[in-house]
Parts: structure tokens; sequence; C-alpha cells
């Protein structure tokens, strides 16, 4: 116990001091959290890195979902420090054939992530889902369409942090959600 503690404290502090909070961009009105920091920092990148497998592990993940593009960072070294796969949640129109799509409402527009609908097996995979930044929810929730269509099932989700009053928890149901800096 004492030892996820710790983990979990240098994560929080680790992201708290790193973070770049970056006002009206890319429109004005949102407050833009600039993770980049995070991820330059050897030990900063290192605790997130190990919190976030820990949680994953407890969660039960046998596989990791990262979403386009910040998640593929953080989620293939989360995946790595897991000893599971990593599969990339593509935005619309970069993979090949054949692929599954799901579209979903951003604030202004409409927008669609895709996977591949052959080479991997998801049936009764356990994924999940992980990003820096959880926002309306409609990017993690559009992501566990793909999953559920495909056969697999979501056992959480993992995020650096949350932008706070636009509920975007209540997208995600009863799944865990997990945010390092809380
Ligand atoms: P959403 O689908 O609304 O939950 O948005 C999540 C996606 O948009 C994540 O992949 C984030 O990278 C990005 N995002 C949304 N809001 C912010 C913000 N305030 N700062 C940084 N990234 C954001």
């Amino acid at each position: 116990m004492g030892d996820s503690k710790d983990t979990f404290e240098s994560a929080k502090e680790a992201l708290r001091e790193k973070i770049r909070k970056v006002p009206d961009f890319p429109e004005k009105g949102v407050l833009f959290e600039d993770l980049t920091p995070v991820l330059a920092d050897a030990h900063a990148l290192r605790v997130v890195i190990k919190e976030m497998a820990r949680v994953s592990e407890n969660l039960g993940a046998d596989l990791v979902g990262g979403l386009d593009a910040r998640g593929f960072l953080l989620g293939s070294a989360v995946a790595y420090e897991m000893g599971v796969g990593i599969l990339a949640i593509r935005k619309k129109g970069k993979l090949p054939p054949p692929v599954i799509t799901q579209e979903y409402k951003t604030e202004y527009s409409t927008a669609a992530l895709e996977i591949p609908a052959s080479g991997i097996d998801l049936d009764g995979k356990k994924v999940v889902l992980v990003d820096d930044v959880l926002a309306t929810g409609g990017t993690l929730s559009a992501a566990t369409d793909l999953i559920q269509r495909a056969g697999g099932s979501v056992v959480g989700y993992v995020v650096m942090l949350e932008v706070q009053g636009l509920d975007g928890r209540s997208r995600l149901g009863d799944v865990p959600v997990v945010v390092l800096d809380q």
C-alpha cells in the first residue's frame, strides 16, 4: 500500500509542476492543458507512466487502447510497462481498409475514430483506454463504442487530467475513470 500511495503522490506532484496552462487556445474561452513538458521530463514521465500502468493492471486490463495522438505517447509506454499490447485508436482516414468507424460529436462539429477490422482479435479483450485529457468525454465514449463493436470490453479509463465543469464522466457509464491529477 505504501508503494502505491507513493507512486500516486509522485505522479500528481510531477503533473502539477509541469503542466502548462494556456488560456484562450485553440479558441477563446478554452484553457488548454499543455502536457508536453510532462512528457519531456524524465522524472515526470516515469512516475506518470508507472502510476498509469499500476492502475491499469488493477483494472484487469490485457490490452491498452491509446487515443490519437497524445494517447499514443502515454499508451504505448503504459502497455510496455504492463507487458501487454497497444491498440492505436486513430483519427479517420489514417488506416487502410477494412476499418470500423465511429462518428461522434465534438463541441462544434463531428469527428470520427477508426480501428482495423482485421488483423487484431479484440474478441473478449479487456481494454483500458488511455489519453491525456478528459473534456466532454466524446472521444473516449466513441472509442468505447469501437472496442465493443469489435467484441472487446472497456474495463477503465485512465487520463492525466480532467477539465472540470463539462461532466465528461456522465458519457462513460459505470466503468471506472481514473484521473491522475485528482
Ligand atoms: P473530449 O472528447 O471533449 O473529452 O476531448 C478530449 C480530447 O481533446 C483529448 O484527446 C484531449 O487531448 C483534447 N482536449 C480537450 N480539451 C482539452 C484541453 N482543455 N486541454 C488540452 N487538451 C484538450
